[in-house]
């Protein structure tokens, strides 16, 4: 997989704003990069270059107090478009694919079993949808890119925590093609639990229909719902980054359940990770950051866990079936 790093418009950028100290921030995939980028910027700017090793997991994972701390004077974040507001300068590199997605796409064209189909992806692929859409419509299909809302930066623009705009196209269509990966098709197909949806996945070279990775995820959904509300000891997490810190959602979560007689304490993290299951007489947790965590590394904590969404049933709040029509599981 080849994607567009961008180096003139960093160089110009960096020259433009006369910035002499640079944190970088790469997504974990792209790290190995690392080296080569602040190579660059060293030899083409006046710019001394800091690498961050912490994890990047999305936008919303802004490395601004490392930037901070280090005075640096300019944060340059690589895979992701804008999620959050700062005050501190940002410069995305949304980290393009090379991808000839309508040749992947012609490959599969057999597979694809739907004449409306809503057009969505990752940041990476969004330079691509008017070739899909102008391709697909030349086979004879109608095809609607969902207007951008929320956390979406750009039309047909979907983040793991944001498929808003799939609901507002959802009686248009018959169901969605996302170009991307799992984890991004994984979403969309929880928010829209009636429609098919198909993956186009660079990485496998493949179209693939998501509907039964869905269902089988409801099961789970279920079943950790279930087991949080036979636990009597629980554990709300609160994760520390810019983008995920969601101290009041806790509390406000904690009165809730100490009124159903749970016993309930909040644990800050800089990081959600396994090192939680310390806390060994805690039952079950309760994430009240990304809310794909709960979703996607269940099978890693030895201990139900449920996002801050999902608790809404435990408490009374919604019933798990409009959970699920609302979309809510995996939404932030
Ligand atoms: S909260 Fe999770 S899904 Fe949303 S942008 Fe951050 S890492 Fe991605």
């Amino acid at each position: 997989m080849e994607y567009d790093f961008e180096e003139e418009r960093i160089v110009e950028e960096i020259k433009e704003g006369n910035a002499k100290k640079i944190l970088l921030q790469l997504p974990e995939g792209m790290k190995k990069e690392a080296f080569r980028i602040a190579g660059l910027i060293q030899k083409n700017t006046d710019g001394e270059v800091v690498v961050s090793g912490s994890s990047c997991w999305g936008g919303c994972d802004l490395a601004v107090d490392e930037a901070k701390k280090i005075n640096a004077d300019l944060l340059i974040h690589f895979g992701h478009a804008p999620f959050v507001r700062t005050d501190f300068p940002v410069l995305y590199v949304e980290l393009y694919s090379k991808l000839d997605a309508v040749s992947l796409l012609d490959k599969n064209i057999d597979k694809l079993n739907m004449n409306r189909i809503g057009l969505v992806g990752s940041v990476q692929y969004i330079k691509q949808f008017e070739d899909l859409k102008k391709y697909l419509e030349s086979k004879g299909k109608k095809v609607v890119i969902p207007k951008k809302k929320g956390f979406s930066a750009y039309n047909g623009h979907v983040v793991g925590c944001e498929y808003n705009s799939l609901k507002s196209v959802e009686d248009e269509i018959d169901g969605f093609l996302v170009i991307g990966n799992k984890f991004h098709s994984l979403g969309a197909a929880l928010m829209c639990v009636d429609k098919d949806v198909y993956l186009l996945d660079e990485q496998s070279n493949n179209l693939e229909l998501m509907n039964g990775e869905r269902d089988k995820t409801i099961k789970q959904r279920a079943i950790a719902i279930d087991k949080v509300k036979r636990a009597r000891k629980i554990g709300i997490v609160v994760d520390n980054k810019i983008g995920q810190y969601n101290m009041k959602t806790a509390e406000k979560l904690k009165n809730e359940l100490e009124t159903l007689d749970k016993e309930v304490i909040i644990i800050v993290v800089n990081e959600f990770n396994p090192g939680l299951m310390n806390f060994y007489d805690v039952d079950a947790f309760i994430d009240t950051a990304c809310p794909r965590i709960a979703i996607e590394d269940y099978q890693r904590y030895g201990k139900p866990i449920i996002n801050s969404r999902e608790a809404s049933v435990v408490v009374g709040k919604r019933s798990w079936e409009e959970l699920l029509e609302k979309g809510l599981i995996g939404f932030a």
